[in-house]
């Protein structure tokens, strides 16, 4: 049913983000969503075990301080600079209200996070999309004109192919007058931060989450980076959201995961080294293969379609993501798993291609 009496205006209208599958199927290899295969911080474990008390009759703190603390100290910036949120989508949310809604539409690239279209219509933001080029890299002089704000994930999802920081300079140099935001979901597996950008430009919004190179999807921890000034927007619009958008155990474990450097290199390198070997074994394998500085690549085979390579590694139990557009429509975004799945990917990969 596309409607019902009882819905409120524009309801029937908005289109939600879809987000990959999460099916309950024993031995799945689950490279669809990008999580990573490695546990959490032990210690993060450790602190949500310890805050899992009768303290949870009451409310957490409405601020995150002890969680902003942390992302600060880990980042070497001041908590000031710091927003924290249930997840970064909702951060992201919370500034396309707070910061991208103007007359002029916003610009982002026409392959990226497909949830930015979605607050658009949601919040009823004008957007227009600029194509990447044709290797689907981003040509920062595309962005020079007048808009309402600039929307990018840096590296880009789902292609992986990041901006070195001097090519956000310039596009900060260029967008003097409007917002840029940099969605870092998943800098941490190899591109340069634009967090140090943040004290020259009071325009510039860095977004930064827990899911991905802190091995926390299911703790929902996200944050924004930003001048106080810019933050305060995001302050007035969670202020009449909801004041307590992360729960005890959420602060505890995401401020235990972020005190654990060791942990979270050890991990990431991990994950970065695997990339570069499924890499090279895709393209050994007759697959264009997109540079990623993130922890998934695209890749597209030679002679086979996308979505029948999809088809036929979920008849094998490996699940991989596959956007039906026409840019992307050759490709799989494939999430790196443990070295081990990999491998089952590659073997899996050999048999079927092997076949007419
Ligand atoms: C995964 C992802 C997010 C969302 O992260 P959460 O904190 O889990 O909501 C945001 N942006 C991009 C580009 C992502 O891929």
């Amino acid at each position: 049913m596309d409607s019902n009496k009882f819905w409120s205006d524009g309801v029937d209208a908005i289109q939600p983000y879809v987000p990959g599958e999460q099916p309950a199927i024993a031995g799945l290899v689950k490279l669809n969503t990008n999580e990573n295969p490695f546990p959490p911080s032990p210690a993060a474990l450790a602190a949500i075990r310890a805050a899992t008390n009768e303290d949870l009759r009451l409310y957490p703190d409405p601020d995150s301080t002890r969680l902003r603390q942390a992302f600060a100290q880990a980042h070497g910036i001041a908590p000031e600079f710091v927003f924290a949120g249930n997840s970064s989508d909702e951060v992201l949310a919370h500034a396309f209200l707070g910061l991208l809604k103007h007359e002029r539409p916003i610009l982002f690239p026409d392959i990226t996070y497909s949830f930015y279209p979605v607050y658009c219509r949601l919040y009823g933001i004008a957007f227009e999309t600029v194509p990447l080029d044709a290797e689907f890299g981003l040509r920062v002089a595309d962005y020079a004109r007048p808009n309402g704000g600039v929307v990018l994930p840096n590296p880009n999802a789902p292609t992986g192919r990041a901006l070195a920081r001097a090519e956000i300079r310039q596009l900060l140099e260029a967008n003097r007058d409007s917002v840029v935001l940099v969605d870092e979901a998943y800098v941490d597996f190899g591109a340069e931060s634009a967090i140090p950008l943040v004290a020259e430009f009071p325009n510039l919004l860095v977004t930064h989450t827990l899911s991905k190179s802190r091995s926390l999807a299911g703790l929902r921890v996200g944050f924004a980076v930003g001048q106080p000034a810019l933050l305060q927007a995001l302050e007035r619009v969670k202020g009449s959201f909801n004041s307590y958008p992360l729960d005890r155990l959420a602060i505890a474990g995401g401020t235990a995961a972020l005190q654990d450097q060791a942990h979270f290199e050890h991990t990431r390198q991990q994950v970065i080294a695997t990339r570069e070997w499924l890499a090279a074994q895709l393209e050994r394998l007759d697959f264009d293969v997109i540079p990623s500085q993130a922890n998934f690549v695209f890749a597209a085979h030679a002679s086979r379609a996308g979505a029948e390579l999809l088809r036929q590694l979920r008849e094998r139990r490996i699940l991989v993501r596959h956007f039906a557009t026409p840019r992307t429509e050759h490709f799989l975004r494939i999430t790196i798993g443990t070295r081990a799945q990999c491998e089952q990917l590659v073997t899996a990969l050999e048999e079927l291609l092997a076949q007419p």
